[in-house]
């Protein structure tokens, strides 16, 4: 080591690196770390779906005393600060507040992630029956690489509006004593063809079927009996008809638990971690804030994957919507500019998980600006393909703000992006929230593997960006 010189103590000083937060945290704060990626672990194993998602935070929001905004309209309730609200949209999407101190009309501090995740849906008239197998058709939904989708157990989950209106909702392949569902690959012997093409062709989108059945109707002079076999076991199990898919949402997703990975156990794999990574740690973060002083908010938005589209994408006004009741309910006459102002004063860390470096894929990273897993929680000024094109690009005073709070509140944090330049890229909800004129940066969790059936993330990040998000809220 030797002893200290002056240059030493000069690159001290003047540069900077980026600390893993292994090396950093404390005996209690690892105790910590490993105590909150239980509740991860069980969170994700709990929310595979938007809708699954949507009624665990509400579920455990209600647990901490937040109370529907409908149930304020309707009894005519007076908002007063320290208030804990929450406003579900359509199943699919949630937003929970926490009322501040400070009037609404001065921004509220905003997290805001998504809870859908890629995955595989059925096609709305998905049973067919080919060979003597029962199959479902499948339209996958947003960026999946589809080789990796194959010969791996998926299960079921969704629901159905049945012809008389019931709603039924199904969870199949979770339970160790369920079925479990598949999609065939070709076997190595005759795959030469196969091995041949690009990885995107090797498996095509209407080559997803799913292996559903394969027991015949015992009836003889029947065709499809398989296909009526299966029609009969859903029929007894969920009173369904072949009709009924059209109004279903069938998701197929991996099957079985997150797991530790690593001798470790420093990291967690597991389904949908993009984005339920930044969606747990907002919310525990907005369950452990008390009276602050803005006004709280964390978003949990649907259809992030495949453009924030819909009426339970970020691009839908529910949010919006929600605000001006809050205006109308706090305010004695209601006024449109007081939502404007509340929206465009806010401040938003738009949470969303990233690609951590990852030394096998250096040629894509570049190593100096991509997050690590390990290294913090990870602001990124800038998304975007090809020169920045459809990106935020956070400004640097907003920026500078947060790397402050940061630093004061001993958040370990650092600075990614998403990956080289010109290499790709991609978005988040972030440029939806900046059109109010609200301060908006990406800040999230950096992760392995992303998109693929089983994510990788690092522990200490989900502890980190969950302690981030908590001092933001406080702010
Ligand atoms: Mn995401
Ligand atoms: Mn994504």
């Amino acid at each position: 080591m030797g002893e200290k010189t002056e240059g030493k103590g000069l690159q001290e000083k003047l540069t900077h690196s980026w600390k893993n937060a292994w090396e950093v945290f404390n005996e209690n704060e690892i105790e910590e770390v490993f105590e909150t990626s239980e509740e991860y672990k069980k969170f994700l194993d709990r929310c595979k779906t938007e809708r699954e998602s949507a009624d665990e935070i509400i579920r455990s929001a209600k647990n901490k005393g937040y109370i529907s905004i409908n149930q304020i309209i309707e009894d005519k309730r007076s908002i007063v600060p320290g208030m804990k609200i929450y406003a579900v949209n359509k199943n699919k999407a949630v937003v929970l507040l926490v009322i501040g101190k400070e009037e609404l009309e001065k921004g509220m501090n905003i997290v805001g992630s998504h809870i859908d995740a890629p995955r595989i849906d059925l096609k709305q008239f998905p049973l067919y029956e080919d060979s003597e197998l029962a199959l479902l058709k499948t339209h996958y939904y947003g960026g999946i690489k589809k080789y990796q989708w194959v010969a791996l157990p998926l299960a079921l989950h969704g629901i159905v509006i049945k012809r008389n209106g019931e709603k039924v909702n199904v969870v199949i392949g979770e339970d160790e004593k369920d079925p479990v569902f598949f999609i065939t690959d070709l076997l190595p012997h005759l795959a030469k063809d196969q091995m041949g093409k690009k990885m995107d062709e090797g498996i095509t989108g209407e080559g997803l079927n799913v292996l559903f059945g394969s027991i015949p109707y015992n009836e003889k002079e029947l065709s499809d009996k398989v296909k009526l076999n299966v029609l009969k076991i859903l029929n007894e199990k969920y009173g369904m008809l072949e009709e009924d898919f059209t109004s279903a949402e069938f998701e197929i997703v991996p099957a079985g638990k997150s797991r530790d990975v690593g001798i470790d156990r420093s990291m967690v794999g597991g389904y949908g971690q993009d984005d339920r990574a930044c969606a747990f740690t907002a919310l525990k973060a907005i369950l452990n804030v008390e009276n602050p002083n803005k006004t709280a908010v964390a978003l949990f938005v649907d259809k992030e994957e495949i453009g924030s589209v819909g009426n339970t994408g970020m691009e839908s006004m529910f949010f919006e919507n929600v605000v001006s009741e809050l205006i109308a309910l706090l305010e004695t006459s209601y006024n449109e500019l007081t939502v404007k102002r509340a929206l465009a004063n806010s401040k938003v860390l738009s949470a969303d998980t990233l690609a951590g470096f990852d030394p096998n894929y250096p040629e894509v990273l570049d190593k100096r600006n991509s997050p690590f897993i390990g290294k913090g929680v990870t602001l990124v000024k800038y998304t975007g393909v090809r020169g920045k094109g459809g990106s935020n690009d956070a400004n640097s005073e907003y920026l500078g703000e947060i790397r402050k709070l940061f630093n004061d509140n001993n958040i370990i944090w650092q600075m990614g992006e998403l990956g080289k330049v010109d290499q790709g890229g991609g978005g988040t909800i972030a440029f939806i929230l900046a059109r109010y004129g609200m301060e908006v940066v990406d800040c999230g969790v950096p992760l392995l593997s992303v998109h693929a059936p089983y994510e990788v993330s690092s522990k200490a990040d989900i502890y980190m960006t969950y302690k981030g998000y908590k001092v933001f809220f406080e702010a």
